[in-house]
């Protein structure tokens, strides 16, 4: 028997439509490119995001075309995100970071009919839309006054004049919540680069997700900056939680220094945050540098890659913010775990305390996760041992886009994605990260997480940041070494570096075999460390 209530499909619009009803003269607030700032509200964000529609619309763009998008975190980029998605067109992102060949390569396979770019992107779209014959339609993200007369891009318009004389009326179409709303491709570290392709219903009950207090725990009542970019997996579905709650908006657009972050901080009183924790780095050190302090900020997001303890512990102690430490991938929408203390963990004095802030934290409802061993079988949860995280749920990847599940199977026959992550979990259901598996050191036959020697090279006081990596051994295989960027002035030896790993819970063959001192640290295109560049930077190096 079917139960008997209304059967209203999950839809992008519908966040949309509750923001600006019911949050109608709410602030989104956008430092722009051109380096201003743009104020308005959620009322004029349906309103324009409708106007796109019906420029949209007016092309003749068939439902489930692609819009590509080349932009900063602001104003127009989430009109595009609620326009185009709302519309039944599906809206990409596109990694302004990639190499020109791997971005045309990807706007080539999501057979992208239209692209809207930032004037910051002109010169990368003048050297690369000969080689994008699917793309009909080019649209400059600016006023008017900006669009250049000899761009030599056939067609540009400006996005003002495309969508300024139409409609703000627009009646969003109702249709399966299956359908998909949204395409985001992995970065591609090893070979092409594969899509992940959201559906709406994934989207909004991300966002559900998402917005739960054990989650990212946002409110009505928040002034919220992502500062993860928003062709970064969505900004990781903040643009969607934002609307689910009605929260005020602070866009940073391309200014992500931490002198430019903190001023809008402090200027549009935010009070979360969320970004990669290299963003953070440069946040704190401009913050301490300059004696400053925040005003409002309570906690901020961060994840994409490990968060050092040092960090945490920085922003706690000296700050009074709290530190979510959240875990996801491109795959996973991309909010798979939050680390949020338990009831019985408050009482727990502040070094336990940080012992378990550290890990990547609990599944949000919805999620549910598993570590299996080499042959397959469950690992227990006791928080020591280790095997490849795997996870499902509704906003958990099936199929890549035009390609194949990467999915296992159970013994009942339902499907888990395999993260290429390798996790304990405890008792208490608290994941850790100890590598990527390709990241992994094995050295005698034994695993040495990286990211354990990372964290504590990060908290010594002299290091800006560290990336362990394994170097080929004649009789261990391989053995870790650290690259360490020490901060500005510092002074810190070899030896220094490699005593401060004795007391920090380390067995003997887990501490580095050497320091290498760099300039910096290679930066992949979402802010995380490239291992993979650094072990060609460093192919001639050989182990003391
Ligand atoms: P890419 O493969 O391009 O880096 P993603 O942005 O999807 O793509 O990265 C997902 C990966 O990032 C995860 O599989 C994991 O290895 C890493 N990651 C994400 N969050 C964390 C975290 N909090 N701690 C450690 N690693 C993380």
């Amino acid at each position: 028997m079917l139960g008997l209530m209304q059967n209203q499909p999950l839809l992008t619009s519908m966040l949309l439509d509750f923001a600006a009803r019911h949050h109608g003269d709410t602030p989104i607030v956008s430092r722009r490119v051109e380096g201003d700032i743009h104020r308005y509200t959620y009322r004029d964000l349906a309103a324009r995001s409708k106007q796109l529609a019906n420029a949209l619309d007016g092309m003749g763009l068939a439902a489930g075309d692609r819009v590509a998008s080349l932009a900063w975190n602001g104003y127009r980029h989430m009109e595009l995100y609620y326009g185009v998605s709302g519309s039944e067109r599906v809206m990409h992102t596109l990694n302004p970071r990639l190499h020109p060949e791997q971005m045309a390569w990807i706007i080539n396979h999501a057979e992208d009919k239209v692209l809207c770019f930032d004037m910051t992107f002109l010169p990368l779209v003048q050297a690369i839309h000969a080689k994008c014959p699917t793309v009909k339609q080019w649209v400059a993200l600016c006023d008017a006054d900006k669009l250049p007369a000899d761009s030599g891009i056939p067609g540009l318009v400006d996005y003002e004049a495309w969508i300024g004389g139409q409609k703000t009326d627009y009646a969003w179409p109702q249709f399966d919540e299956n359908t998909a709303a949204g395409l985001c491709y992995t970065s591609g570290t090893t070979g092409n680069p594969k899509g992940a392709l959201y559906s709406h219903r994934s989207t909004v009950l991300h966002a559900y997700g998402g917005a739960l207090p054990d989650a990212l725990n946002v409110s009505a009542r928040d002034s919220m900056m992502p500062v993860v970019p928003m062709f970064h997996v969505n900004a990781w579905g903040l643009p969607y939680v934002a609307a689910l709650v009605g929260c005020k908006v602070v866009f940073p657009g391309p200014a992500m220094d931490g002198k430019s972050l903190y001023e809008l901080m402090e200027a549009e009183q935010v009070t979360m945050a969320a970004g990669v924790p290299t963003i953070w780095q440069m946040l704190l050190t401009h913050v301490q540098s300059n004696g400053l302090k925040f005003s409002s900020m309570n906690r901020t997001v961060i994840g994409g890659s490990a968060c050092p303890p040092a960090m945490i512990d920085t922003f706690r102690e000296e700050f009074g913010i709290d530190v979510l430490h959240a875990w996801g991938m491109t795959e996973t929408s991309p909010l798979g775990t939050v680390c949020t203390l338990k009831n019985k963990q408050l009482s727990l004095p502040p070094a336990q305390q940080l012992a378990i802030r550290v890990k990547q934290g609990r599944a949000i409802f919805g999620v549910d996760m598993r570590i299996v061993g080499d042959d397959g079988q469950d690992q227990p949860w006791d928080g020591k041992a280790y095997g490849d995280l795997l996870v499902r749920g509704p906003w958990i990847m099936d199929t890549y886009f035009k390609g194949a599940s990467p999915l296992v199977e159970d013994a009942q026959g339902r499907g888990w994605f395999p993260t290429g992550d390798v996790a304990t979990i405890d008792a208490d259901g608290f994941m850790q990260i100890t590598d990527r598996s390709k990241d992994v050191i094995k050295s005698g036959g034994e695993w040495i997480s990286s990211i354990d020697i990372e964290n504590i090279a990060m908290g010594h006081p002299a290091v800006a940041m560290a990336a362990c990596i394994g170097m080929p051994h004649p009789k261990w295989d391989e053995r870790p070494i650290v690259a360490v960027v020490k901060k500005p002035g510092a002074q810190l030896t070899r030896e220094e570096l490699l005593k401060f790993y004795e007391g920090k819970g380390q067995a003997k063959w887990q501490i580095p075999d050497d320091v290498v001192f760099v300039e910096a640290i290679p930066l992949g295109a979402t802010g995380k460390m490239l291992k993979t560049k650094l072990r060609e930077d460093l192919k001639d190096y050989k182990l003391p």
